[in-house]
């Protein structure tokens, strides 16, 4: 994924600069960014948004999208301003219902200044009303809104609201959400959660999504095209909505027999993560040229190349364990992102093993034999990647790595307890690797730190496994990659987030 890490630091560094408290009643305007030292200007400050209504029309002939977006938020300071992150056209803000000045400002800021000052704690409602052609829309050189010959597509990581709509974007700051789009008839839309109805009207069709439980800005998303739309309930009783590109050509029956699958397999996770947390399921593959996979909340994206070379259970899995790690429970910052990948990678392993395609443990032992001492891949430390990293192969491969690590550790008993309850602790929220590995010391009862840090804070190779095999520290030998080591591989050859 293409991404420019300076420019946002640079940019939020001349924001605060021009941030002069705007009245002598102490009200001044919120940060324009919540803090996250990875991307300095993604989220704002001064407020917290509870619920996002978005209304919208599309047409997928001319990319041109047009909406009225409803925020219901509380503030956390006395602001005299406070900041969006979008990049369409704006024609009108509201504030309580009374227009509000704004302005476009650094790459993807939107300025708001309410007609009065807001006090602290209040519950604020603001309207924005916009149009524009996302796929048009750069920031830092690069637009996370796919074009398709039949529609677009709004899914990236960790950037994907401001093409579609505003918003506070950083996951910290989590809402649920209704999605009413309106497209022409013959073409769908898709969304996240339960479609609760459609409509239709003079050549229109209007398809209302409902996301009701917490879920951060980058995991909203929203794809206009020809599908066929399957639907179906899990064994658990969960609702399942599918979404297939009627133009997926060959990648049809591969994509239709893994993402097909969704139920079967978020029930087999429910085992090792706990009850699934949310009350809709599924997943949609639109036909997109992008390569990578994303846990999109309820409905993973999934690019037709991850289908290219026939049926991938492993992509639906690791985007399904994402729900538990990652959507459920999301990172606090950006830098935590081995809490995301290194536990949708374990996933894939434990699915190999399901599948008798190779351990866990052979799948270590092959990613720890196959990377030499001196290789670059042993200088990324998935606990803190940094932002040119944080999708780098070692922070999945490594990250797993350090999972088998804890779990030969702590014993199997200790290992699943954690795997298990963790989701729990935090639900609907965030957390940090150090809430992690402290939560990991209370039910095992063993301290970790040494272990942490050497699995995902050194830049080097771990000199020898806290693992059961002298093996794999010994001579080189030429590993021998388990059956399941292609599919995993290839899967991320093409970018599963
Ligand atoms: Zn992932």
């Amino acid at each position: 994924m293409q991404r420019t890490v300076l420019t946002p630091g640079a940019l939020a560094a001349a924001s605060v600069l021009l941030a002069i408290p705007a009245s002598a009643a102490g009200f001044s305007p919120g940060a324009p960014g919540i803090g996250d030292p990875y991307y300095p200007a993604y989220g704002n400050g001064g407020y917290d948004v509870s619920h996002y209504d978005l209304r919208l029309k599309y047409q997928p002939a001319t990319d041109e999208l047009e909406g009225t977006a409803t925020l219901l938020a509380t503030t956390t300071q006395e602001l005299s301003r406070f900041d969006l992150d979008f990049l369409l056209d704006v024609s009108e803000v509201r504030v309580d219902g009374v227009k509000a000045a704004f302005a476009s400002s650094g790459e993807h800021e939107l300025e708001i200044t309410p007609k009065t000052a807001l006090p602290k704690g209040a519950a604020i409602t603001v309207v924005v009303r916009y149009r524009g052609v996302p796929s048009s829309k750069q920031a830092y050189g690069f637009t996370s809104w796919h074009r398709t010959p039949d529609g677009g597509v709004g899914a990236n990581e960790p950037e994907s609201a401001w093409w579609w709509f505003p918003s506070n974007d950083h996951p910290l700051d989590k809402a649920t959400y209704d999605v009413s789009v309106q497209v022409p008839d013959g073409a769908q839309a898709v969304s996240n959660g339960t479609l609760q109805s459609t409509s239709s009207r003079a050549g229109w069709t209007r398809y209302n999504w409902r996301s009701n439980k917490p879920q951060a800005t980058y995991l909203a998303t929203l794809a206009v095209g020809r599908f066929d739309i399957t639907t179906g309930t899990t064994e658990s009783g969960i609702p399942v909505v599918n979404a297939y590109s009627t133009a997926l050509g060959d990648n049809a029956g591969a994509a239709r027999a893994s993402v097909g699958r969704t139920g079967e397999i978020a029930d087999w996770l429910s085992g090792y993560f706990g009850p699934y947390p949310f009350d809709a399921l599924g997943g949609y593959v639109p036909n997109t040229t992008t390569g990578y996979a994303l846990e999109t909340q309820t409905r993973p994206y999934y690019s037709p190349r991850q289908f290219a070379s026939g049926s991938n259970t492993s992509v639906v899995v690791h985007e399904l364990a994402h729900q538990w790690y990652g959507d459920f429970v999301s990172v606090a910052g950006w830098k935590d992102i081995w809490l995301n990948e290194g536990f949708a990678r374990y996933a894939q392993w434990l699915w190999s093993e399901h599948e008798d395609e190779g351990t866990a443990q052979e799948l270590a032992d092959y990613v720890y034999a196959s990377h030499p001492a001196d290789d670059a891949f042993w200088t990324v430390e998935p606990g803190d990647p940094g932002p040119e990293n944080q999708f780098d192969v070692a922070v999945y491969d490594r990250g797993a790595l350090a999972v088998q690590a804890l779990r030969n550790e702590i014993g199997d008993d200790a290992f699943f307890a954690v795997l298990k309850g963790w989701p729990r602790q935090h639900a609907y929220g965030n957390a940090t690797v150090a809430d992690f590995r402290h939560y990991a010391e209370q039910v095992s009862g063993k301290r970790l730190d040494a272990l942490f840090d050497t699995w995902l804070f050194q830049p080097v190779k771990p000199g020898a496994p806290a693992a059961r095999t002298a093996s794999i520290a010994g001579p080189a030998a030429a590993p021998v990659a388990p059956k399941s080591w292609k599919r995993i591989a290839a899967t991320n050859a093409v970018h599963a987030h």
